[in-house]
C-alpha cells in the first residue's frame, strides 16, 4: 500500500475501498484503495496494479487503436479544438512531442503548420497507421524506455489522458521537464466538476492518480511550471456521460519564479481536492442506496437475468441484495466472458429465444454508459418481459 504523497512526499490519508472483484477484465483488481494527500490535494489508487499491467491493456486494447480512433470525426473536431486552445495560450514554437499520440491524428495538425513533430504510443497499429497516413514517426515505446532513449528537445509537449494512468506523475513530470524547453499540454479527467453518474464511477482500475485543478496546479509547481489557463471540456456529444467527462485541460509554461522543490507552499482553493473528493463518496453512497432500495422491491422468487458484467454489477453484488434474487442467467455483449460461469450462472448472449427457454420474467440492466442501448435492443427483440433500470 503506497502511503506517502508521490507529488509533496506527505502522508496520506486512506478515504474508502471499492470492491470490483471478478467482474472485471483485468486481472488482479479487486478492490481499490481511494488515498488522498491533505496537504497537496492529491488522489491515488493506493494499491494500483502495476505500470507494465496498465501498459500492457493499453498495448492490446482496440479501443484505442486507428479503427475506432482515427476515423472518427468527432475526435478529429476535438483535436482541433485542443489545439486552438493550445496554440492561443501559448508563444511560438518549433518542435511539438506527443504522449501517447494514438494514430497521429492530433500531431498532424501541428505537422501541417510546418511544426516539427514526433510521438510515441503503445500500439503497433497505431504506429504504422501514423507513418503510412501522416508520414509521422511515433515511436512503439512506453514513456519510460523513450526519456531513456531520447536525445531531443521539445517546444511543446503533449500528454491527453495519460497522467491518470500514472502510478508516479511526480517522477514523470520530472523526466517531461528534462527535454521540454517551454510548454506543457495536459488533460485528464477532472474532479473539480463531476456529472453524477454511475456511484463510484470515477474509479476505474486503469486510472491511478486523479487530478482536481488545485492539485495539478501544486504537482506542476513541484516541477516548475506555472499555469497558462485551464478549461473544462463538459461534453462529448454522448447522452449518458461517462467517468472521463468532464475533461480537465490546461497549459502550462516554466518558470524561474518557482524553486523546484518537492513541498512547495500550496495553493488553497475555497473548495479543497479532499471536499471535491467527500461530496463525490457522499453522492456515491446515496446513489447506491438508491439502487439498493429498487433491487429490495424485487420479489426474491422472479426468475432474473442479469445484463452486463462489469464494475457496475460487483457494486450491486457488494452493496444491495442483489446475490439473494433468483438470477437464473448472465448476459453479456463483450464475448470475454462468454462460456464462464459466474455466481453459478452462465454467461451468453442475450435472445428472445434465449429469454423463454429460462422462463425470464425480468431483465435488470446493471450499465450505466449502456443502459439505453440494452433497453433498446431488448424492445426491439419483441420479448415480453418486465426490464429493471436504474438511471433515467
Ligand atoms: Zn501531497
Amino acid at each position: 500500500m503506497i502511503r506517502n504523497c508521490f507529488v509533496c512526499g506527505n502522508h496520506t490519508q486512506h478515504k474508502c475501498e471499492v470492491f470490483y472483484g471478478e467482474f472485471m477484465q483485468i486481472q488482479d483488481c479487486g478492490t481499490l484503495h481511494i488515498g488522498i494527500c491533505s496537504h497537496c490535494g492529491y488522489i491515488y489508487i493506493m494499491n494500483p496494479l502495476s505500470q507494465e499491467t496498465t501498459n500492457d491493456y493499453y498495448r492490446t486494447n482496440q479501443k484505442h487503436d486507428t479503427t475506432s480512433v482515427n476515423m472518427d470525426s468527432a475526435h478529429a473536431k476535438r483535436s482541433q479544438k485542443q489545439a486552438r486552445f493550445i496554440l492561443d495560450a501559448i508563444g511560438s514554437i518549433e518542435t511539438v512531442l506527443e504522449i501517447g499520440a494514438l494514430a497521429g491524428g492530433n500531431l498532424n495538425i501541428y505537422k501541417e503548420m510546418g511544426l516539427t513533430v514526433c510521438g510515441t504510443d503503445l500500439s503497433i497499429n497505431n504506429v504504422e497507421y501514423a507513418k503510412r497516413q501522416y508520414d509521422i514517426e511515433l515511436y512503439q515505446m512506453d514513456f519510460d524506455t523513450f526519456y531513456v532513449e531520447n536525445n531531443d528537445c521539445f517546444d511543446l509537449v503533449i500528454l491527453s489522458n495519460i497522467l491518470e494512468h500514472i502510478i508516479d506523475p511526480y517522477s514523470m513530470m520530472k523526466k517531461v521537464a528534462e527535454f521540454n524547453t517551454n510548454y506543457v499540454y495536459i488533460e485528464v479527467p477532472g474532479f473539480d466538476y463531476k456529472y453524477i453518474d454511475m456511484p463510484y464511477g470515477m474509479f476505474i482500475p486503469t486510472h491511478q492518480s486523479y487530478f482536481t485543478l488545485e492539485s495539478l496546479k501544486n504537482l506542476m509547481k513541484c516541477v516548475g511550471y506555472e499555469l497558462l489557463d485551464a478549461n473544462l471540456l463538459l461534453a462529448d456529444g454522448e447522452q449518458h456521460q461517462s467517468f472521463n467527462t468532464p475533461l480537465m485541460q490546461s497549459v502550462w509554461q516554466r518558470s524561474e519564479r518557482y524553486e523546484v522543490k518537492r513541498k512547495p507552499s500550496c495553493l488553497k482553493t475555497t473548495i479543497s481536492s479532499e471536499q471535491h473528493l467527500d461530496f463525490y463518496l457522499n453522492s456515491s453512497k446515496l446513489l447506491i442506496e438508491n439502487i439498493a432500495g429498487v433491487i429490495d422491491r424485487i420479489p426474491d422468487d422472479l426468475r432474473l437475468a442479469v445484463w452486463c458484467l462489469s464494475r457496475h454489477t460487483a457494486l450491486l453484488f457488494q452493496h444491495t441484495t442483489l446475490s439473494k434474487k433468483h438470477i437464473v442467467k448472465f448476459y453479456e455483449t463483450d464475448d470475454i466472458f462468454h462460456g464462464r460461469i459466474i455466481r453459478g450462472r452462465k454467461v451468453g448472449y442475450f435472445s428472445k429465444a434465449d429469454v423463454e427457454q429460462n422462463n425470464i420474467e425480468a431483465i435488470l440492466i446493471s450499465s450505466y454508459e449502456h443502459q439505453n442501448r440494452i433497453v433498446s435492443q431488448i424492445i426491439e427483440s419483441g420479448v415480453n418481459c418486465e426490464i429493471i433500470t436504474f438511471y433515467e
